[in-house]
Order: structure tokens, then C-alpha cells, then sequence
């Protein structure tokens, strides 16, 4: 499965035994627009990277983080 944000592989995550116990990826939401600026489909996924950019925006969005704290390439992915 291939990252809708960066095109990377997902790693599955694995659990204490090094089974994989989750291999569908991440909701990347609210990021809209993938690293080449394309709006991406509503059921896209993301890889572990690109999600600690997603829940970084969902606390911007929340109020929780600064804007000068989130970086620009991150900003560049919230709806227009
Ligand atoms: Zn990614």
C-alpha cells in the first residue's frame, strides 16, 4: 500500500511479536493535498511519517500548537 501524501510504501506496524497487526495505514486528515499539490480522494492513506504531520495539523487546528511551530510544507496540505 503506497502513502496518498509522500507515494512511500506504508510499513505495517507490528506488534510486540513482530506480527503485523495494522497494515491499512493512516486517516490523514486534515492534509487535502499530497506532496505534489493534487487533492487527494476522500478514502486516502498515509505512511507513519506523514501521519505525525497529520496530527500535528490536527492540533494547530485545535488550537494547541502555534502556527510558526508547524512547518510550511505541512500548511501547504490543509484545504483551500
Ligand atoms: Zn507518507
Amino acid at each position: 500500500m503506497k502513502c496518498s501524501i509522500c507515494r512511500n510504501d506504508i510499513e505495517p506496524l507490528l506488534n510486540e511479536s513482530g506480527q503485523v497487526c495494522w497494515d491499512q495505514g493512516h486517516n490523514p486528515a486534515p492534509i487535502a493535498y499530497d506532496n505534489i499539490g493534487n487533492l487527494m480522494p476522500e478514502d486516502a492513506r498515509c505512511c507513519n511519517k506523514c501521519n505525525d504531520g497529520a496530527v500535528t495539523l490536527r492540533l494547530y487546528q485545535a488550537g494547541m500548537v502555534k502556527k510558526y511551530r508547524v512547518p510550511k510544507r505541512l500548511l501547504k496540505g490543509l484545504p483551500k
